[in-house]
């Protein structure tokens, strides 16, 4: 269980209601529709075709501008986004709503975007994804990471520009920014030792998702020094998470502190992992990890895959006796041997 718990990020005015009803969608495709309202635009649902659904985004007005975003039935993830034909043919208007009458039809719109303002979130977001771009190019490495750092760095600023792009005509910056980040996302989990979190994405479109910030797994250490540091780590990330104030402020100069502290939190996880690996202090790692459902012992046999027996004759599944953070077969206090 968690001890610390992230505050839910202060609601933006107007950007938190949806006109449309947005049930079972993932949290960027929702912020996609956010920010098309945002911008002026009205979604609405198309008719659906085979496993997608579509939102048509339409402006009325002089500076009409209409795309949509396809969606997937069942995962509510963005699968395509198309830009409006800048002239389209006689009746392309098919997208959703009438033209109001009095209303200039949609044949004779302008290439002339609703607007160059870009919104608040969307500032944001781009202002965190260049400054984790900076932080990559200010850590110190050897040449191997270096290199990694320098490939993380250019793909943060091309989020953070396609980010800028987003005008309300189109989704595609949105669709660049995602391809950016999810490539981000790669380097991070292949290179640990560029000392990236892998919620770095999650921070960064924390402000288009109204998501909560992420929040750090338990590291359950067996050393009275590691455990002193994991407090003070979690504590200083609590109180960063907190300061909403010095995040709207100065975003750089806050996102770069919250980086900080979680390179520092790398380094920690990494030495737990060593720690957590020597044979001595296998029994006091278990005790952590592991509790019987019926004596609470933690002298527990794994047989059979997701299936363990405590000394005491209870047998019980893997998610009961796991009371730490781990995913499954990453637990510490779980043999390798018997896991295969
Ligand atoms: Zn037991
Ligand atoms: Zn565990």
């Amino acid at each position: 269980m968690n001890t610390t718990v992230a505050p839910a990020p202060e609601p933006i005015p107007g950007a938190a209601e949806t006109s449309i009803d947005v049930t079972g969608l993932t949290a960027y495709t929702v912020s996609i529709i956010r920010l098309a309202e945002a911008k002026g635009l009205r979604p609405t649902w198309g008719q659906p075709h085979g496993n997608a659904r579509r939102v048509s985004l339409n402006a009325d007005g002089p500076h009409g501008a209409s795309g949509s975003i396809t969606i997937g039935r069942t995962s509510g993830k963005v699968l395509r986004a198309e830009p409006a034909a800048p002239e389209p043919p006689l009746g392309a208007h098919h997208f959703g709503a009438p033209t109001p009458a009095g209303e200039q039809p949609a044949q004779t719109r302008t290439e002339t975007p609703v607007t160059t303002i870009a919104h608040p979130v969307q500032i944001a977001a781009a202002t965190r994804a260049r400054t984790a771009a900076n932080v990559a190019r200010d850590r110190f490495a050897g040449p191997d990471t270096i290199r990694a750092l320098q490939s993380l760095a250019a793909h943060f600023d091309a989020a953070a520009t396609a980010c800028d792009a987003y005008d309300g005509t189109t989704n595609e910056p949105f669709v660049q920014m995602w391809r950016s980040l999810a490539a981000a996302l790669d380097l991070v989990t292949a290179h640990p030792a560029c000392r990236f979190p892998d919620t770095v994405v999650d921070y960064i479109t924390a402000p288009l998702t109204t998501t909560p910030l992420p929040t750090l797994p338990r590291l359950l250490p067996v050393s009275e020094q590691h455990t002193a540091e994991e407090t003070t780590l979690r504590a200083e990330l609590a109180r960063l998470h907190a300061d909403t104030a010095a995040a709207d402020a100065d975003p750089e100069r806050w996102f770069r502190a919250v980086l900080n502290i979680l390179a520092k939190w790398k380094r920690l996880e990494g030495a737990v992992r060593v720690d957590n690996s020597r044979p001595c202090n296998r029994a006091r790692v278990a005790e952590r990890h592991l509790k019987c459902i019926a004596c609470g012992g933690s002298t527990i046999r794994f047989t059979v895959r997701e299936t363990a027996v405590c000394e005491c004759g209870k047998g019980q599944t893997w998610g009961d006796v796991m009371v730490c953070d781990c995913w499954g077969y990453d637990c510490p206090a779980i043999p390798r041997d018997t896991t295969n």
